[in-house]
C-alpha cells in the first residue's frame, strides 16, 4: 500500500510545518515562490529535505530527491511538499516529472499552484499512478506565501 495510505494526516501536517520553516530560507522577492520539501519514510521519519534557494536553481522537491540517502526505498517514501510540484519546464525542469522519474510512493502538497502555466502537477502525478492528496496546512501556506501570491498574475514559475 502507497505510503501516503499508511501516513496520518497529523504525521503530515507536522512535516508541512517543518515544510514552512525550511520555505522561509528561500529569497522572498524572488520571482519564484519560496517553497520547502521534506520526504518522510514508511515510519513517517524525516529522510531528506530541501527547499528553494531562486529562480534559475533547482526547486525545493529536486532538491530534496538530491539528498535522498542511497538506501531509501523510492516506493515507500512520501514527499510532503508546501506547494502542488510545478509541472512547467523553464529553467529547470518540472518537478512533477521528477517525483514520478524517482518511483517516490505518495506525494503531499499544502496550496494548489496558481500558475497557469506551471499548475497541473497534482494531476500529472495521478496520471502516473501516484497518490497525490493537496490542502494540507493551506491556510498557512496561503499566509505564508501571500506576498508572492498577490504578484501573480497568471504568471509563470522558472
Ligand atoms: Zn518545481
Amino acid at each position: 500500500m502507497p505510503a501516503a495510505h499508511v501516513l496520518s494526516p497529523e504525521v503530515i501536517e507536522s512535516a508541512m510545518r517543518r515544510a514552512l520553516v525550511l520555505a522561509a530560507q528561500g529569497p522572498e522577492a524572488d520571482e519564484n515562490p519560496q517553497v520547502g520539501c521534506v520526504i518522510l519514510d514508511a515510519a513517517g521519519e524525516t529522510v531528506a529535505e530541501g527547499w528553494h534557494l531562486g529562480a534559475g536553481t533547482p526547486h525545493a522537491e529536486v532538491m530534496a530527491l538530491s539528498k535522498l540517502p542511497s538506501d531509501a526505498k523510492a516506493e515507500d517514501l512520501t514527499a510532503v511538499v508546501t506547494l502542488e510540484p510545478c509541472n512547467h519546464t523553464g529553467r529547470t525542469g518540472p518537478c512533477a516529472a521528477a517525483l514520478v522519474a524517482s518511483g517516490i510512493g505518495a506525494v503531499a502538497f499544502g496550496l494548489p499552484d496558481p500558475g497557469e502555466v506551471s499548475g497541473g502537477g497534482a494531476e500529472r502525478l495521478r496520471a502516473a499512478g501516484i497518490p497525490v492528496a493537496g490542502g494540507f496546512l493551506e491556510a498557512e501556506g496561503r499566509a505564508f506565501l501571500g506576498p508572492w501570491l498577490a504578484r501573480q498574475g497568471g504568471g509563470q514559475r522558472g
